[in-house]
């Protein structure tokens, strides 16, 4: 494998996140992202609602034009008061071919009967968390991952090194022994960007040398700040649509500018996942 390359100039120019908004632009310019997840397993105490709160809440916060909400098993949907701007819908109801989706912030086991249709639909897409479980454990649905490739529809992966190990049959050890080639070798495998997140996160395409983003420190070691990410990428992918950025440009940028806010974030103050959502379009 060749060695990470030189940090891309967009790193040294600085995020362009959130989209600037040109005069005339309105919201529909910057894009919808929907968020799937959350409610995992709620019937069994362990939902996650939190995850697809906070990837939605760092999609809105990092620029996206529109944020929709599809909590899946029991479609609760009295959380509008979390984030008013939020709109909650129903799985069933989502527009997929149209929408930058986020799937995998929560959701549990009920994320693999709706990643088909996922996969087969959306524009353009982050898998995260329980989507990247589902992933691991189901050949059919790694092979239409790659069939989105074929059609021109990207796709983002942001594991941490236990989903990267996971998905390539390995440990978690294992991958963090050799991070550039375990990112490289998913990207090249499942024909998607790749985001192996962790200290020194790297950032892997086909055919291209991966990078290691210089942003970001022990600060982010909390939970929800992966949650944080997705949205972010997300809302990169919608704010493509206004700045022309491509997919992979987008997801670099979402990676500095997650790793930028935290290292500039004030040193008397603990970082946790909703403020960091909350302060991203600061940084
Ligand atoms: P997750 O593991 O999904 O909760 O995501 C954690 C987020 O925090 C990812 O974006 C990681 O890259 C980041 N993170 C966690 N620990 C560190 C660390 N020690 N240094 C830099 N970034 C970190
Ligand atoms: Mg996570």
């Amino acid at each position: 494998l060749p060695a990470a390359q030189e940090a891309p100039s967009a790193w040294l120019a600085g995020p362009v996140l959130p989209a600037p908004r040109s005069h005339a632009s309105h919201k529909g310019s910057y894009g919808d992202v929907a968020v799937v997840g959350g409610e995992g397993l709620a019937a069994r105490g362990l939902g996650m609602t939190g995850a697809a709160l906070l990837a939605a809440s760092a999609a809105l916060h990092a620029g996206a034009g529109r944020v929709l909400v599809a909590l899946l098993d029991d479609g609760r949907m009295a959380l509008d008061g979390v984030q008013p701007e939020l709109m909650f819908r129903r799985f069933d109801a989502l527009a997929l071919e149209e929408l930058m989706v986020v799937c995998g912030c929560g959701g549990g086991e009920a994320v693999r009967t709706v990643l088909p249709t996922v996969l087969a639909q959306a524009a353009r897409l982050v898998l995260d968390a329980d989507a990247l479980n589902a992933l691991a454990a189901d050949a059919a649905l790694r092979s239409l991952v790659v069939n989105r490739s074929v059609r021109g529809l990207p796709t983002v992966l942001t594991p941490h090194p236990l989903e990267a190990a996971r998905l390539l049959g390995l440990s978690a050890a294992e991958v963090q022994a050799d991070r550039l080639r375990a990112a490289q070798q998913l990207a090249q495998q499942l024909h998607c960007i790749v985001i192996l997140k962790g200290s020194g996160t790297v950032i892997a395409a086909p055919g291209q040398a991966p990078a290691i983003n210089p942003t970001g420190n022990a600060r982010l070691a909390t939970a929800g700040t992966g949650d944080v990410l997705a949205g972010m990428v997300g809302a990169g992918l919608a704010g493509g649509r206004a700045t022309g950025a491509d997919a992979l440009r987008a997801a670099t940028e979402a990676v500095y500018l997650h790793g930028l806010a935290a290292d500039r974030w004030p040193a008397e103050g603990t970082l946790t996942a909703g403020a960091l959502a909350r302060h991203i379009g600061n940084y």
